[in-house]
């Protein structure tokens, strides 16, 4: 009977609840009330837009998860962490093909599980790895060790080599304390930044790695779980891996496949918590590998579509109450309809906040706008900032997201009616249009070689 355990929890939730001090609390709390001047939406349809009828070859779909497993060995709540990465290339035509034959089988779904191309284990709590001395140093030896051992292309450069390229646009003065913390010999104790794998200056000379910058082994706790460090960790490595195979194609001359090439990521362009720096140093790398696209194809006006799309939160609840009509019944919204954020309205309406600070301006590398798909499904979408009027969250002008109407119409043939709001289940459902992005190399020869075919038959 859960119901009854259920019950038992409740009894303290009651005692809390007649608080003098908790009432005191809620009644200092301000109350959402309509303003005087509600700020609009700004809504526009795909078809105002004149969509171009582009419609990407492939569709990079990038999309992470993570667990944390106790494991035996001798100590109290041991655990490891495991993080995945699926990455995942979708032969559009193909999967439009599969789509008019027969529903997608679910079965499908374990097929892209072995899709992945990152898949570690990370110590968690009270696991010490080889010579480390707590299970910290063994988290940040692993992190490191996981970055330098991937990479798309056999010849190309590593995903540490594309973090640290991320790295550089960090600025230097910031007060991060050294990994070692108290027992680093240092006076001030702060962290040294370098390349790879260092030691500290101090007489003690342990390791530091250049992974330690992401700080992301500050959440670890000794004792009970460290979900919060595998949700960094999982966040980081999906977005990462996005500009590492960027700047892979870039390195190997592949750019112009960025005409052919949709690359959608789960959740949104931001990155949070104690990485959240890294959120500006891929803004600045995204803008920069799109103009380096704009030479490689001789068009200035060209921009990559790159998306994130968020499955839960503030948005996406606030997205669902606006599609349902007065009477509670949903699909109010119209569909094949965009509508663009300000962050006026982001205060306004979903986030509450007075601050002059613009919405999420230290970790996001991309906005927010909603969408409703032409089968209904309800999408949060966000679209990089590939230029600095992007940013400027005061405007909502469609010119100020990249490819949106490209973006809209590959949208409504990826969404399936039969998933109810879901993008992500673009990878299970399709998993037979699918090539394993671990693959590595020959993923990008077959993109080449369908590069190569179009330029062809232009020419002929
Ligand atoms: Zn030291």
């Amino acid at each position: 009977m859960p119901y009854e355990d259920e019950f038992a929890h409740y009894k303290p939730l009651k005692r809390v609840s007649e608080s003098a001090q908790v009432k005191a609390l809620l009644a200092r709390a301000q109350v959402k009330i309509n303003s005087p001047a509600p700020v609009l939406l700004k809504t526009i349809a795909l078809a105002d837009l004149k969509p171009s009828g582009w419609i990407s070859d492939f569709v990079l779909a990038v999309d992470g998860s993570m667990a944390e497993v106790p494991v035996k060995n001798g100590y109290p709540s041991a655990a490891v962490g495991y993080v995945t990465v699926a990455s995942v290339l979708l032969d559009v035509a193909k999967m439009m093909r599969l789509d008019a034959q027969r529903p997608a089988d679910p079965k499908e779904f374990r097929t892209i599980q072995n899709a992945e191309s990152i898949d570690a284990a990370l110590p968690g709590s009270n696991v010490v790895v080889d010579n480390e001395l707590n299970a910290v140093g063994s988290f940040r030896r692993a992190l490191f060790e996981l970055f330098q051992s991937k990479r798309v292309s056999e010849n190309g450069e590593s995903l540490l080599d594309t973090y640290e390229a991320l790295l550089k646009y960090k600025p230097v003065s910031d007060r991060q304390k050294c990994p070692h913390g108290e027992d680093c010999l240092r006076p001030d104790q702060n962290y040294q930044r370098g390349d790879s794998e260092y030691t500290c200056s101090c007489l003690q000379a342990r390791s530091l790695f250049s992974t330690d910058a992401l700080r992301i082994h500050e959440s670890m706790k000794p004792e009970g779980s460290n979900q919060s460090v595998l949700t960094q960790t999982m966040s980081v490595l999906e977005r990462v891996w996005v500009v590492h195979f960027l700047r892979t194609l870039e390195q190997e001359k592949l750019l112009p496949v960025l005409q052919r090439l949709a690359i959608v990521l789960d959740g949104p362009l931001a990155v949070f918590d104690d990485p959240a720096w890294l959120s500006s140093s891929i803004k600045s790398e995204l803008s920069r590998i799109n103009d380096a696209a704009k030479q490689a194809i001789h068009d200035d006006k060209f921009e990559m579509l790159l998306c994130g799309i968020e499955k839960s939160g503030a948005f996406m609840e606030h997205l669902t109450e606006l599609d349902k009509g007065p009477d509670g019944e949903s699909d109010a919204l119209p569909r094949q309809t965009a509508m663009l954020l300000t962050d006026d309205y982001i205060k306004q309406r979903i986030i509450f906040s007075t601050s002059d600070r613009e919405y999420g301006r230290n970790t996001y590398f991309g906005r927010k706008v909603f969408y409703k798909a032409a089968s209904g499904a309800l999408i949060v979408l966000n679209l990089p900032f590939l230029n600095d009027s992007h940013k400027d969250l005061k405007r909502a002008e469609v010119n100020q997201f990249p490819r949106l109407a490209d973006t809209m119409s590959l949208l409504d043939k990826l969404v399936s009616a039969r998933y109810c709001n879901a993008v992500t289940p673009i990878i299970s459902a399709h998993a037979e249009a699918a090539i394993p992005m671990n693959l590595g190399k020959r993923v990008l020869e077959k993109l080449a070689r369908q590069l190569m075919a179009e330029a062809a038959k232009a020419k002929a």
